[in-house]
């Protein structure tokens, strides 16, 4: 077990804030409670922090160095567990050999940190029969967790249909990437109204819509209505407020911390919960407990 250490910081109030200010409202403190406030019944009951949304990037052939860095730097913030998907470059649109290398990419950093990686298998609408293939390969007979689902083809297109049931029957998640930009999206990106989509075809199936939708405060009001989707605050800026509104809309169970490291710091999308305005119980259903429960791990 690790613990969540909160240090004392300086907080300097937001534009908005310091308006509130001026107009006599209630501003929300964000200010941490130094560690040595922290009783020690919290101490032992915070629990383990599972980083959601990991890539591993650069030299395929060098992925047992990058999991040794990726572990150091996350012994220094106490997270416990990282679930990592995709290759080790970022390419639209992989044949189907690109997502098999790419998935077994993955099981080698399982396999060279185990109990600390855990990882998914590349699918891919474009190449339904090879993700199912692996979802047989790897899932049902092997070691990893769930699916991730990238931008080559929209999520609400009726051919990753088999993908979302044989999900649903192995009983693991799909992580789909999802992303409303403020131009437009990706050839092929989906967008928070394709989740919902795909989402209401498959109500057995579990999904995890990461960046919240990119546009987050639209993105959680698009999901809020389909119970089988959660949310990661992944990616982006740290700004305020993105988990708060996640748990307001979605409740604390639907809300997922990840980070989108290596495209993202550890430190800076832990920020967006270890500084949220949430009870204790839910900033540890955030960190960790939510992601045990939908991984299985
Ligand atoms: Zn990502």
């Amino acid at each position: 077990m690790r613990h969540i250490h909160v240090r004392e910081r300086h907080y300097s109030p937001t534009a908005g804030e310091l308006a509130n200010r001026k107009r006599g409202q209630a501003v929300p403190g964000r200010i941490a409670r130094r560690s040595d406030q922290i009783s020690p019944i919290e101490r032992e009951s915070a629990d383990v922090i599972v980083d959601c949304h990991i890539h591993l990037y650069g030299e395929r052939d060098r992925v047992r160095e990058q999991t040794d860095d990726l572990l150091r730097y996350g012994d220094r913030l106490g997270i416990e567990k990282f679930i990592v998907c995709l290759g080790p470059q970022l390419i639209h649109r992989p044949d189907a050999e690109r997502i098999e290398a790419d998935t077994e990419y993955v099981l080698a950093a399982m396999e060279h940190a185990p109990g600390r990686i855990e990882g998914l298998v590349y699918g891919s609408g474009n190449h339904v029969d090879k993700s199912l293939e692996l979802m047989e390969r790897y899932i049902a007979n092997g070691p990893m967790r769930g699916v991730k689902l990238w931008v080559c083809r929209r999520c609400s297109d009726p051919e990753l249909d088999p993908i979302a049931e044989y999900a649903a029957e192995l009983d693991v998640p799909i992580l789909q990437h999802s992303y409303w930009r403020c131009g437009e999206p990706l050839q092929g990106e989906t967008e928070p109204h394709d989740m919902v989509a795909l989402a209401r075809r498959h109500p057995r199936t579990r999904f995890l819509m990461a960046h919240c939708g990119g546009n987050w405060e639209k993105g959680i009001r698009a999901v809020a209505h389909q119970p089988n989707v959660s949310v990661d605050v992944c990616g982006g800026d740290p700004e305020a407020g993105q988990t708060e509104y996640g748990v307001e809309y979605l409740g604390a169970d639907r809300v997922l911390y990840g980070s989108d490291a290596s495209g993202r710091s550890l430190a800076s999308q832990l920020a967006k919960v270890i500084g949220a305005e949430i009870s204790d119980a839910d900033r540890r259903r955030v960190l960790g407990d939510n992601a045990v429960a939908m991984f299985g791990l």
